[in-house]
């Protein structure tokens, strides 16, 4: 029996067409600036965007990381999201591996920051406070898609201050194909840019960073410190080529198979917050570990949280939901 997995979108899998373009990938040594087709996967994602740059990384932590440290020194300061992934759930990085204290502040329910809140969070030049140097947003933020109204109002706020603006865009492609725009209709607003491959887009491994070329040259260099310069890296940036080009649109069915499994949950009695792109949330409370065992007895992978998350992916087919659906009817009896 073939597990339906919701845990995330990075279980997916390499489809066939993806695995073909890695074995035909043309290669060379990458951290020569030698392997072609990191270096085409680079221009193309870079052009897409509006960057002059951009560098191609193991991972979306490393991506982010590199943006925060490539735009901040050591004793500067970025504001980001209390739930945000560049400030929870990556160690801690920027303050050990960069030095650069975070100024949370809480998520509003929109998965945006209260612009009022991130100004009165800018620190005046004053010795005793770190410099403000950056903002970062996530987008999608939980599942939930930023407007492109707010995003203008959040790069007038930080060139009114003089801060950067970093995108942690994991799931940019989600925001954009459920905007129904060109990606780069939300990455104009932004000096740097994250883009995860290995999320909804199904690649097995790999992130980009975009940015300027001055801020890409320091990003390199900071790669290589933290050991995230690769050789013939080439054959897992032909995957997320691929990816780029064959695998975007497809999101919106990713999109449509939350929102039915989000509707259905809801017709049958569970706490369900509103689907925006591939996440849905129900509020399970005491009962998720004895949902996850139960999922698990009819192949279905769960986390026990309760605020529980259910992913769709490339790997879940519109069936699948419908399993899950019954699955989730019959543990509510
Ligand atoms: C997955 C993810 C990342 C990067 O994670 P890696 O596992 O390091 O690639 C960054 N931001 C968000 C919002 C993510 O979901």
């Amino acid at each position: 029996m073939a597990i339906i997995d919701l845990r995330s979108d990075t279980v997916t899998l390499p489809t066939p067409g993806m695995r073909e373009a890695m074995l035909a990938a043309e290669l060379g040594d990458d951290v020569y600036g030698e392997d072609p087709t990191v270096n085409r996967l680079e221009q193309y994602l870079a052009a897409e965007l509006g960057f002059a740059a951009a560098l191609f990384v193991p991972t979306g932590t490393m991506s982010n990381l590199l943006g925060l440290m490539a735009h901040c020194e050591r004793g500067d300061e970025y504001i980001v999201g209390q739930q945000a992934h560049t400030y929870k759930y990556e160690g801690g990085g920027a303050a050990v591996l960069g030095s650069i204290q975070p100024q949370p502040v809480e998520v509003e329910a929109d998965g945006s920051l209260d612009l009022a809140r991130v100004e009165a969070a800018i620190k005046p030049d004053d010795f005793h406070f770190a410099r403000t140097r950056l903002m970062a947003l996530e987008n999608t933020m939980q599942g939930k898609v930023l407007p492109l109204a707010y995003l203008q109002a959040a790069r007038e706020l930080t060139q009114r201050h003089g801060l950067a603006l970093h995108l942690d865009g994991a799931r940019l492609y989600n925001a954009a194909v459920r905007l129904g725009v060109p990606a780069r209709q939300i990455t104009r607003h932004f000096d740097s840019v994250s883009v995860c491959l290995s999320k909804g887009l199904g690649a097995p491994v790999g992130s980009v960073l975009c940015g300027s070329g001055e801020l890409i040259g320091k990003a390199r260099r900071l790669r290589k410190m933290l050991g995230g310069g690769m050789r013939q890296a080439g054959v897992l940036a032909a995957a997320g080529l691929y990816a780029l080009q064959h695998q975007v649109a497809r999101l919106a069915e990713d999109h449509a198979n939350a929102e039915r499994l989000g509707a259905a949950l809801a017709e049958l009695g569970y706490d369900v917050e509103p689907v925006q792109s591939n996440m849905v949330y129900v509020q399970l409370g005491e009962r998720a570990a004895e949902l996850k065992a139960f999922m698990a007895e009819r192949g279905i992978a769960v986390t026990a949280a309760p605020r529980l998350r259910l992913v769709t992916h490339l790997d879940v087919s519109g069936e699948a939901i419908e399993q899950v659906i019954q699955a989730f009817a019959a543990f509510r009896r």
